[in-house]
């Protein structure tokens, strides 16, 4: 398995003692992961190049959407130290159920089943580390790490026809990417941005990491495009860049562009999900899921002839 060799030479650097047996329980929890996962149909990964562009708002918005579809949806929350899909979605305090087969996600509006590290902290302190302060920045990494994959390992998901995966911000743009590689026959990514990264390079970062790691980067969503004033209706841009020269340069597709819009945020923070089809900013995420859909459609279609 080309897991188990890569471990190995990464462990045989490390000098450490005891690889065989951690690599044999890493080949372990990935097969899991391989079996928990086999009955969806496309995984998705959404991921941004900083924290704060409003990646677990279009990642929340767009499960949604593929729900108000027909689709069986589930959300995978797998930031460590501020998972906020649960208090998204109005489900803050439940639960994964422990039976037999696995941890069954709790069920959230529109059907769609929602796992988050959020289930596991249940007070408001950050993920700390047993053991001596000293303990080393990869240590930190690795240990963060093994918890994410068992976490992964440990969920029964059933049949979905969608997963999304709200990867945590990349402040390392290298961690994200090395998470949705725990994730088996990834469909690819959506990168969330707004105009203001763009001026920057953190997003060109995140897509050209991504692609390193052999994640298909199937398009950029722009958010807080612009904002509509409430009381003149007069519509403004917020920030300067250009998406759209961004998306051309790092040829990839601008799948829908989400404006500031004052009632998601407020709905959201309150844990009541917008679910209001006719509302036009859930009309955009409708659009960007209908064009995900697509896209997804036609990769099959050119797999199948191939
Ligand atoms: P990230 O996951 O990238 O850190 P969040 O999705 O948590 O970002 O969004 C950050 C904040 O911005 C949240 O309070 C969220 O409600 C708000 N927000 C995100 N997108 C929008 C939007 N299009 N309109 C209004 N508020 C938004
Ligand atoms: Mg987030």
């Amino acid at each position: 398995m080309a897991v188990e060799k890569d471990l190995k030479a990464i462990l045989g650097k490390l000098k450490y003692s005891d690889d065989a047996k951690v690599v044999q329980q890493i080949t372990e929890q990935m097969r899991q992961v391989q079996a928990r996962m086999a009955g969806i149909k496309h995984k998705l990964v959404v991921m941004s190049g900083k924290g704060g562009v409003g990646k677990s708002m279009t990642t929340v918005n767009l499960a949604l959407a593929f729900a108000r579809q027909g689709s069986k949806v589930g959300l995978l929350d797998v930031d460590l130290n501020g998972p906020c899909v649960p208090r998204m979605l109005g489900l803050h305090g439940q639960s994964l159920t422990m039976r037999p087969e696995g941890a069954i996600p709790p069920v959230g509006p529109l059907g769609v089943k929602v796992a988050s590290m959020d289930f596991f902290l249940h007070d408001a302190s950050p993920v700390r580390w047993k053991g001596p302060m000293d303990v080393s920045p990869v240590w930190l990494g690795l240990m963060e790490m093994n918890v994410i994959r068992e976490f992964l390992a440990d969920v029964a998901w059933g049949e979905l026809d969608y997963l999304l995966v709200d990867l945590p911000p990349g402040a390392a743009a290298d961690k994200p990417p090395v998470i949705a590689g725990f994730i088996p026959d990834l469909a690819g990514a959506i990168v969330v941005t707004t105009p203001s990264e763009v001026a920057s390079d953190v997003v060109q970062k995140s897509v050209t990491y991504a692609r390193d790691m052999g994640i298909k980067v199937l398009g950029m969503v722009e958010n807080m495009s612009e904002y509509r004033c409430p009381s003149c209706g007069e519509v403004n841009e917020l920030f300067e860049g250009n998406t759209e020269a961004m998306c051309e340069a790092l040829d990839l597709p601008l799948l829908g562009r989400i404006p500031f819009d004052r009632k998601l945020a407020r709905t959201f923070d309150k844990g009541e999900p917008l679910l209001d089809e006719t509302y036009p900013t859930i009309q955009r995420y409708q659009e960007i899921a209908g064009r995900i859909k697509t896209l997804l459609d036609y990769k099959r279609v050119l797999a199948d002839k191939l």
